[in-house]
Formats: structure tokens, sequence, C-alpha cells
């Protein structure tokens, strides 16, 4: 079990964020390697599938994915350690940063290209999403966390402040937990418009709400507002045929893209082979 380890090959530095399932710090192994490591909070795993995703994430390799190097899990708090992306999430990269069109068109091929390759391994990610996304130097992007979602116990999803990602969620998986690579691409489809939207959460309130979709009322100040869509109007709304509508300044070929990966029919959306090509055609 080489990629089983000892924690104490690790001395963590500064902490870089905090995710769903506990932390995550600047680490040195060895005393020469700078690496990440995510700590995770006991019991937000089950053991067993952790080790054995673990074990297959370990033999995933690819430019644009984050390189799982080891795990400590001889005793709590485990230890996810991988490849140090200096520039951390895309979600705030892109909220921080005035990307330009072409630069963005470049990320989101780059993460196809990714995904191609784990299409390629019949690897399933599960949690596509640009929190998920690992920013390095000159805009360079990784995919993260790649089946990792499986390993979490479902009731540990459900109980964190944050709600099961059903924005990101093909019907099919919002409804049926059926998940496949095909429900990867619908998920890639929203993280298109959080790229075009420079990090805006999907189905804002400023979408206008289909007819029938209620307007809620601000009780402190009796006024009518607008608010977000809540989980079950997503649900609701994507069964009915609602999508997205396109970003002003979001090109058409984008989006016809985007609607092919919100295709009702998972055979009928396009593959991440297809994608990066039609990505790279695109700009
Ligand atoms: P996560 O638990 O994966 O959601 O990670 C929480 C935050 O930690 C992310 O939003 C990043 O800012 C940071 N982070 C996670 N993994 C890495 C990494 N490999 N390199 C740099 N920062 C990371």
């Amino acid at each position: 079990d080489k990629y089983e380890v000892d924690h104490s090959e690790f001395k963590l530095g500064k902490k870089l964020g905090e995710g769903n399932f506990g932390q995550v710090y600047e680490g040195l192994w060895n005393g020469t390697t700078k690496v990440a490591v995510k700590t995770l909070k006991q019991g937000t795993m089950e053991e067993e599938s952790f080790l054995k995703e673990a074990k297959l994430m370990k033999k995933l390799r690819h430019p644009k994915l984050v390189q799982l190097y080891a795990v400590c899990t001889r005793s709590q708090p485990f230890y996810i350690v991988t490849e140090l992306m200096c520039n951390g999430s895309l979600l705030n990269y892109i909220r921080k940063n005035d990307l330009n069109i072409s630069t963005l068109m470049d990320i989101a091929a780059q993460i196809a290209s990714g995904m191609a390759y784990l299409e390629t391994n019949n690897y399933i990610h599960r949690d596509l999403a640009a929190r998920n996304i690992l920013v390095g130097k000159n805009n360079y992007v990784k995919v993260a966390d790649f089946g990792l979602a499986r390993a979490i116990k479902e009731e540990i999803y459900e109980s964190t402040s944050k709600p099961f990602p059903i924005k990101w969620s093909a019907p099919e998986v919002a409804l049926q937990q059926k998940f496949s690579i095909k429900s990867d691409v619908w998920s890639f489809g929203i993280l298109l418009t959080e790229i075009i939207g420079r990090g805006r959460v999907p189905y804002p309130a400023s979408n206008h709400p289909p007819k029938g979709l209620l307007h809620t009322t601000n009780a402190s100040s009796n006024t009518n507002i607008l608010s977000d869509f809540t989980n079950r109007e997503v649900i609701d709304q994507i069964e009915h045929g609602y999508r997205m509508p396109q970003l002003p300044d979001c090109p058409d070929s984008l989006y016809a893209i985007m609607l092919n990966c919100w295709d009702a029919d998972p055979k009928k959306r396009d593959s991440f082979e297809t994608l990066l090509w039609k990505l790279e055609d695109a700009y």
C-alpha cells in the first residue's frame, strides 16, 4: 500500500481553505515536497469505501487532474494528500480576477480535457462544479475531488449546512441517484454558466422565474422580492423543460453547448471528447 503513509511524514503549514468535511492545509512532505493536505472530520467517510476509492484515484494520472499522492488512514483525522495548486479554487479565482472571454473558454476546454480522460477510464466524477476545480499558475486549471463524493456518507452530505448540490445535478441524479459520465456532462454545462458568469451561483433570482413560479414575500417590508430558486423549484422547473437563459456575454456557440449538456435524454448529451473539440473550435 504505497499510497497509505504515516501522519508523521507531514508538517502542516498555513490553512488554505475549509471544505464541507474538514480543513485543507499547505503541507511539507518529508521536509521536501510541498503538498496540499485535506483533513477529514471524523466519521465523514466510510473507511472501507474511502480506501477503495483512493486506490482508484491514485491510478488516475493526467495533466488536467489534481494528482492524489497519498492518504493517511491509520489514525484520525484522515489525511488526503494531493498536489498543491497555488491559486485555490476556480470559484474564488473567477470571482476575484477579471478574466477575458478567451481565457474563460480556455479554462472550460482544460476542464473538458481532464473529464475526457476520466471518461476514457470509465470513471465518474459525481461532483463537478467550479468549487472542485483548482487553479495553478498562468490560468492553468485541474479537476479535483473526483470520485470523493462516492465515499462520503450520504447522511453526512444531507446534514451539512451546504445542501446536496442539486443545482449541478442532472435530473436523473436528483430524482433517481443515477450517476453516469452523462450526469457529469450535465454538471459540466452548469459549470460553464459559473465560468461565463464569473462565479455566479446557478439559477439566481435575476433569471426571471418562469410562469407559475411564485415570488416570495419579504415579511418585514411587505414588498415582493425575487428569491433564488430553491432546490425543489430547480427540480420541478427542469422537469418541465426550463433551462437557464443565455447570459449577455455568452457566445451563441457556447450556449448551444450548454443546452446540449442539459438534454433531458442523457444519451443525447455529448461526450467530453466531443465537448473538448467543440470548445477548442468555439474560440
Ligand atoms: P475542499 O474541501 O476540497 O472544498 O477545499 C476547500 C478549499 O481548500 C478550496 O476551496 C481551496 O481553496 C483549498 N484547496 C483544496 N485543495 C487544494 C489544493 N490541492 N491546493 C490548493 N488549495 C486547495
